[in-house]
């Protein structure tokens, strides 16, 4: 008889999507002459820029022909792309990198998901409320927590509460951590981490023997010249930290699938009996057997982001986002209301008025105007009270729906 993973059953049925899908269904359904705009959504809306799609084709081209075919490449990823990366990406921040420190994966979703299988189940782990779930559900599903309470919070892992009052920056856990999750530029609240801010992050898990797992998924959103693009442009953060990136949002692989992982070889982590192990071994060993490497075509779509034409092509793509930020952050301060967020990520976390509740405002603002959002509190019981807005999508729909905004919000 097959057993299963049980800890599979802990996990609460995925509701916050699906639910959404409902209610918006019902409403059309209701209202078949409604034209509804979503805003709701966490993916890219633009199509990938000429010179990415024309290094995609080439490469494409490449497999056709003999003399450059390319079957298995190197399970971390190409040279070519890590050293690029490494270069155009890291080396202007003043951080630099050795390339055995970079592995190209398939997306952080997995990464951040996969690190984990490097690490004791004994580790105690601090994440967000509210949060990307991915963080939360995978420690379920490994194994490393108890059951949900009401509120939807597992035994076993510690919260940190991110509030209108901390700016939705936590503050350190009460009790001693041994990994800590943070999301900045943060999915969902729009939050960043000033240099001083991650600072305090990098000598409290210095200090605390700490690993941060820190999540730059939307990096390259970051507006403000003073905000820290990687963990590792503050000091000692290469003896604490792994750094997660995306060519998701940044460049409009979600379709396509590239991202990147950097495992300091200074990292380290400590066997039950006190041995220091490198971090970076580790996480090589697991990427070697349990994974075989991004394709060569997407991996040249990627390395085409990085020159000077890609990086020109890109950056227009993710200005266009960000005016759409501004679009929606201006129309909704407009409109009365406190808006947080869409300034360095391309998400604005508004708070509810009147104190409604997430859904409350989410039917409102579907029945009202006829607008798509996201619940806060589907993302932690702390995003109770706050609705999530993003910046994805076509500028004559953002402006439409802001002016609905502005117009019909009583
Ligand atoms: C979109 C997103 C990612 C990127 O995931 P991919 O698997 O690379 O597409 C990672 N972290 C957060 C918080 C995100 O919102």
């Amino acid at each position: 008889m097959a057993l299963v993973n049980e800890h599979y059953l802990k996990l609460k049925a995925g509701y916050l999507f699906p639910e959404i899908g409902r209610r918006v269904r019902a409403f059309a359904d209701a209202n078949p002459t409604a034209r509804v705009i979503r805003l709701g959504i966490g993916d890219v809306t633009q199509p990938l820029p000429p010179v990415i799609l024309k290094a995609f084709h080439e490469a494409v081209d490449d497999l056709a022909k003999g003399e450059t075919f390319a079957g298995y490449g190197p399970e971390q990823g190409y040279d070519w792309l890590i050293d690029t990366i490494i270069d155009k990406s890291y080396r202007p921040l003043g951080v630099n990198l050795k390339t055995s420190e970079m592995f190209i994966s398939d997306g952080s979703k997995c990464d951040c998901a996969n690190i984990l299988d490097i690490f004791a189940l004994e580790n105690v782990v601090a994440i967000g409320d509210p949060v990307y779930p991915v963080y939360n559900d995978t420690n379920v599903m490994i194994g490393r927590t108890g059951e949900a309470d009401e509120r939807g919070y597992y035994k076993g892992l510690v919260y940190m509460p991110c509030t209108e009052a901390n700016g939705f920056n936590p503050a350190f856990p009460e009790q001693k951590v041994d990994i800590i999750y943070l999301c900045f530029p943060n999915n969902p609240t729009g939050a960043v981490a000033t240099r001083e801010q991650l600072k305090g992050w990098v000598d409290y898990a210095l200090k605390t023997d700490a690993v941060i797992f820190f999540d730059a998924a939307y990096e390259a959103f970051i507006t403000d010249p003073t905000i820290p693009h990687s963990i590792y442009e503050i000091e000692g953060a290469k003896k604490c930290a792994i750094e997660f990136r995306s060519f998701s949002k940044t460049a409009g692989f979600t379709g396509v699938r590239c991202a990147l992982t950097v495992v300091p070889e200074e990292l380290m982590a400590h066997t039950a009996g006190g041995e220091a192990i490198q971090l970076n071994k580790l996480w090589n060993r697991r990427q070697t057997t349990k994974f075989n490497g991004v394709s060569y075509p997407v991996q040249k779509a990627a390395a085409a982001v990085y020159t000077d034409e890609g990086w020109r092509q890109t950056k227009e793509i993710i200005d266009y986002y960000m005016a759409n930020a501004k679009i929606i952050r201006g129309g909704l301060a407009e409109a009365g209301l406190t808006v947080y967020g869409g300034v360095n990520a391309p998400y604005i976390w508004l708070k509810t008025p009147h104190g409604l509740s997430s859904w409350d405002f989410f039917d409102k603002l579907l029945t009202e105007c006829n607008v798509v959002g996201t619940p806060g509190s589907g993302f932690g019981p702390n995003g109770e009270g706050f609705f999530r807005l993003s910046a994805f999508g076509h500028r004559e729909n953002v402006e439409e729906a802001v002016e609905r905004i502005k117009k019909n919000l009583k």
